[in-house]
C-alpha cells in the first residue's frame, strides 16, 4: 500500500485537510486543543458533522451508510482528522458495536440502530468490565434472565467510558452457568435512560470524568434486543476486541504530537545558544520514538492490507495495540519532560533572563500523559495482549 504518490489520494488528501480547515466546527477544534472535556451536546456536534457527510462510519460498507472509501482513502481521513486536532470518533458505536450488528445482526437490527450510530446522533457505551472481572473476562456475573419476551438485567458495569454521553449500551450477560464458561454469554443492547439504570461518575487521575459505573436492578428490555443467539456473545464479542484493538494506532495524531514537541524542544534554551533539540540524550529519544512511529505505521497497513483482502484483524491486533499504546505513552513521557524543562528554564534567570516562552502547551499535555497510561489497561492489559500472542500467534 502506497499513500504519497497516487494523483487520486493527494486530491483525497487535500478534500479532507480543506474540510477540517474550513468547514468542520471552530469552537470543537479549540475546545478540544485546550484540554477541556467536550459535553454531550459538544460530543454529538462533531460526530453529527462528519456524519451529515457520510464520513463518520468512514470503515463501513457503502450499504450501510459508509462512504466507499478505499483502506487507503479512510487512513488518509483518520491522519487528517487527528492532524486537524478534531476530536477522535467515540469508537463504541461506528468502530465497535456497529460492525457487530451489520454482520451478526436482524435486518429489523440494523434498520433499528445502523442510521443512528453513522450519523451521529445516538451516542454508544460498552459494557464488558465488572468489578470482579476485567482481565478475566468470561467470569461475568451481570445476569440476563428471560421472562417472556423480554429479558431481565442485573448486575453492575465498570469503567464504561462515555457513559454519560451514550443513549445505548452493549452489554455482555450471563444467560447460563451451566456449560463452560465463555458459553453462557448473550450480546444485548440497551438503553440507558430507562428506570432501574443509574450511571455514577469514576474521576480519573487527571481529574476528568469520562468513566462511569453503571448499576442495573430488574432492568427489561426486549429480547429483540440481543445480537445473534442465546450463548454464542462471546465470540461476537471477541470479533468486536480484534477492531478495537486494530484502532488504537492513531497515527496521524502521533505525528502530530511529536512534530509539537518538536518544535517546542526547538525553543526551550538550555544555556547559551543551545536549545533541549541540542541535547544529544532528548533528541535522541525523539529520534528512536519516531523511528517506532514509522515502524508501527507500515504494520498497521500490512493488518490493514489484509483486511482489505479478505482476512481479519485477527489476534496479530495484540501486536499492534503493545506498539501503539507503548508508543502513546513513550510520546506523552517526551512532552512532559519538554514541560519540565520548559518549566525550569524560565525559572533559571541566570540562563536566559529575557525568555518568555509561552507554557499553554503543558497542561494539556500533562493530563496527556495520565490519560496515555490507561492505555496499556483498556481494551485488555498489555500482559494479557502478551499472552495472546505467546499463546495463539506463536503458538507457544
Ligand atoms: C480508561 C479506561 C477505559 C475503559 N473503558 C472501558 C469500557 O468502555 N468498557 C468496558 O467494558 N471496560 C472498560 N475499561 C476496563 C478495562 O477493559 C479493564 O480495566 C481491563 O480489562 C483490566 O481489567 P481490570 O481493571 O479488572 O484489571 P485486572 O484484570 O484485575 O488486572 C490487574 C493486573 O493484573 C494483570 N493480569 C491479570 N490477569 C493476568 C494474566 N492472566 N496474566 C498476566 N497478567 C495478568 C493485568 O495485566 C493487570 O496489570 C476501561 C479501563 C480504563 C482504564
Amino acid at each position: 500500500m502506497k499513500l504519497g504518490h497516487d494523483p487520486k489520494l493527494l486530491s483525497f488528501r487535500d478534500k479532507i485537510r480543506a474540510y477540517f480547515e474550513n468547514d468542520y466546527p471552530k469552537v470543537i477544534l479549540a475546545k478540544t486543543a485546550s484540554g477541556a472535556s467536550l459535553t454531550t451536546a459538544e460530543v454529538r456536534r462533531a460526530e453529527m458533522a462528519l456524519g451529515e457527510r457520510g464520513w463518520l462510519a468512514s470503515a463501513w460498507p457503502e450499504q450501510y451508510g459508509g462512504p466507499g472509501w478505499s483502506i487507503e482513502e479512510q487512513y488518509i481521513f483518520d491522519e487528517e482528522l487527528e492532524r486537524a486536532g478534531a476530536p477522535t470518533v467515540t469508537p463504541m458505536g461506528v468502530v465497535y458495536v456497529g460492525p457487530v450488528i451489520f454482520t451478526f445482526g436482524t435486518d429489523e437490527q440494523k434498520a433499528q440502530w445502523l442510521g443512528g450510530i453513522g450519523d451521529g446522533s445516538v451516542g454508544w457505551a460498552q459494557g464488558y468490565s465488572e468489578p470482579e472481572a476485567g482481565s478475566d473476562l468470561a467470569s461475568l456475573q451481570f445476569s440476563a434472565v428471560q421472562d417472556g419476551d423480554e429479558y431481565i438485567l442485573n448486575g453492575t458495569k465498570i469503567w464504561t467510558s462515555a457513559a454519560q454521553h451514550a443513549d445505548w449500551i452493549f452489554l455482555l450477560t450471563r444467560t447460563s452457568r451451566e456449560a463452560k464458561k465463555q458459553m453462557g454469554i448473550t450480546f444485548i443492547c440497551c438503553r440507558l435512560d430507562q428506570p432501574g439504570v443509574t450511571v455514577k461518575p469514576i474521576i480519573t487521575i487527571e481529574g476528568k470524568y469520562y468513566l462511569s459505573q453503571c448499576d442495573f436492578v430488574d432492568v427489561r428490555v426486549p429480547v429483540a434486543n440481543r445480537i445473534g443467539e442465546e450463548g454464542k456473545g462471546w465470540s461476537y464479542s471477541q470479533y468486536l476486541l480484534g477492531n478495537e484493538r486494530t484502532s488504537y494506532a492513531r497515527i496521524g495524531g502521533k505525528r502530530k504530537q511529536l512534530a509539537d514537541i518538536r518544535a517546542i524542544a526547538s525553543q526551550i534554551p538550555t544555556g547559551g545558544n543551545q536549545r533541549l533539540i541540542d541535547d544529544s540524550f532528548f533528541s535522541g529519544r525523539l529520534c528512536e520514538v519516531e523511528t517506532r512511529l514509522d515502524a508501527l505505521e507500515i504494520t498497521v497497513l500490512r493488518v490493514l492490507t489484509a483486511v482489505r483482502d479478505g482476512g481479519t484483524p485477527g489476534d496479530e491486533a495484540s501486536i499492534l495495540k503493545i506498539m501503539a499504546t507503548d508508543l502513546a505513552q513513550a510520546i506523552t513521557t517526551l512532552f512532559l519532560e519538554a514541560a519540565a524543562e520548559h518549566g525550569n528554564r524560565k525559572f533559571a534567570d541566570s540562563v536566559s533572563p529575557d525568555w518568555t516562552g509561552d507554557a499553554a502547551f503543558a497542561a494539556p499535555g500533562v493530563a496527556n500523559y495520565f490519560g496515555t497510561r490507561a492505555q496499556s489497561i483498556y481494551g485488555g492489559t498489555n500482559e494479557i495482549q502478551r499472552n495472546i500472542i505467546a499463546k495463539r500467534v506463536l503458538g507457544l
